[in-house]
């Protein structure tokens, strides 16, 4: 969201705490304060509001047609807010925290994302469900949004046993990955017929989530501290954004930040796997559009951030130490560098997605959208980037590969 919507909220939302990634992982072991686009008070005991009601379900399976809401089995109690109607009070080792945060990243992402679409995002249930209905804790090794319903299970310890202490409600970047869908659902809809149902169209759905998780999660002061820190502003390196969804420090269940091209797909029809390109190809153009602004504010020169684009290993060590000497003493200016990148990606990408048919649906065609979507919000200000990064991924250029197009009609 814009960075005035963002100070404003400070003085006027509703307060609540959530961790921004798995809280095990190293300096996301506290929740952050966030504030959501409601006036204290309005939010009611559940939490609850117009678009959402949370029900801390026990003991239930997951949903699974023709078993869908409204649950109406037995529950926890809905969790109060305090007298001046905010809920960040709760303690995080508290049952009740489950039931606060997952509302809470529920609602800010959708605060955060109907900023940048400039309207509001009904839900594609709407035709039978006014609300969407929120389970924290179901008996389940992952978690899925579906048809009127969000709900999360508990990520595993090891092959044996299931790890109740870290359950995905708690993990803001999980739970927007997976609002993401419902997101994409009533952005996007569904193909008309199986005809015009494409691998690419399961592989963009993936690609659509991990970037919903990753623009959110550069709303928080905590993400943006550590990846600034831990690259020195170098964002070509190996960071945080990189991890979305991830479930602990060694495994990572997704990766925006990869090297895939679509050579590299040419067998390949499982979502999560087939949508690297496109998500890679996205998250380039946002750290360039990053480093854009950094030439452009003076903060680093040119040629620096040309070299650390797809720097080999031999480079990298020099790059790094360049950027270490620039950022010593201007983390303010590269702070804004990004922030000023995540709202113009996050512009661009709704723009994008508003002109995306589910029918035929090819990365190519979104790619033509993204650079139709730059020219209306800054004259094709970025359109070399976005042309440069999704030719390297083999996306532009792979409308006229036979190759590809035989592996697309399979
Ligand atoms: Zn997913």
């Amino acid at each position: 969201m814009s960075q005035e919507l963002d100070t404003k909220l400070s003085e006027t939302g509703t307060r609540f705490r959530v961790y921004p990634q798995n809280k095990n992982l190293k300096g996301f072991n506290e929740p952050e304060l966030i504030y959501i686009n409601s006036k204290p008070g309005t939010i009611k005991a559940g939490p609850q509001d117009d678009r959402m009601y949370v029900i801390d379900a026990k003991n239930k399976n997951p949903y699974d047609h023709p078993y869908l809401p409204p649950y109406s089995g037995q529950h926890y109690p809905n969790v109060e807010p305090d007298s001046e109607g905010h809920f960040d009070y709760i303690d995080p080792k508290d049952r009740a925290f489950g039931s606060t945060s997952m509302y809470a990243s529920i609602r800010r992402v959708l605060d955060i994302w109907e900023d940048y679409f400039g309207k509001a995002i009904p839900w594609f249930f709407r035709a039978h469900y006014s609300r969407l209905e929120i389970i924290p804790r179901i008996v389940w090794n992952n978690a899925h949004a579906g048809y009127g319903f969000i709900e999360f299970g508990f990520p595993r310890k090891n092959h044996l046993s299931t790890d109740f202490e870290n359950p995905y409600c708690e993990n803001f970047d999980v739970v927007a990955h997976e609002l993401g869908h419902i997101i994409k659902y009533e952005v996007i809809g569904f193909p008309d017929s199986e005809e015009s149902e494409t691998y690419e169209y399961g592989g963009h759905h993936e690609a659509f989530g991990d970037l919903i998780s990753i623009v959110s999660l550069l709303h928080f002061d905590s993400v943006l501290n550590h990846l600034l820190d831990n690259t020195k502003g170098n964002l070509f390196s190996i960071n945080e954004l990189s991890r979305v969804g991830e479930l602990n420090e060694s495994e990572s269940i997704r990766s925006v930040f990869n090297d895939m091209k679509m050579s590299d797909m040419l067998d390949v029809t499982e979502e999560h796997d087939l949508s690297l390109p496109f998500s890679g190809g996205a998250f380039d153009v946002l750290v360039e559009i990053y480093e854009h602004n950094l030439i452009e504010q003076g903060t680093i020169p040119e040629n620096l951030a040309k070299r650390s684009y797809h720097a080999d290993e031999v480079e990298l060590p020099g790059i790094e130490e360049e950027f270490k000497q620039h950022f010593k003493d201007k983390k303010e200016e590269f702070k804004t560098a990004l922030l000023d990148a995540r709202d113009y990606f996050g512009k661009l990408m709704a723009l994008t997605w508003d002109k995306t048919s589910p029918n035929n649906l090819y990365y190519s065609k979104v790619v033509t959208n993204m650079i139709d979507a730059d020219m209306e919000l800054s004259n094709g200000k970025y359109s070399k980037i976005i042309r440069d990064c999704f030719e390297w991924r083999e996306i532009i250029k792979s409308i006229d590969n036979n190759l590809l197009r035989t592996w697309r009609v399979n």
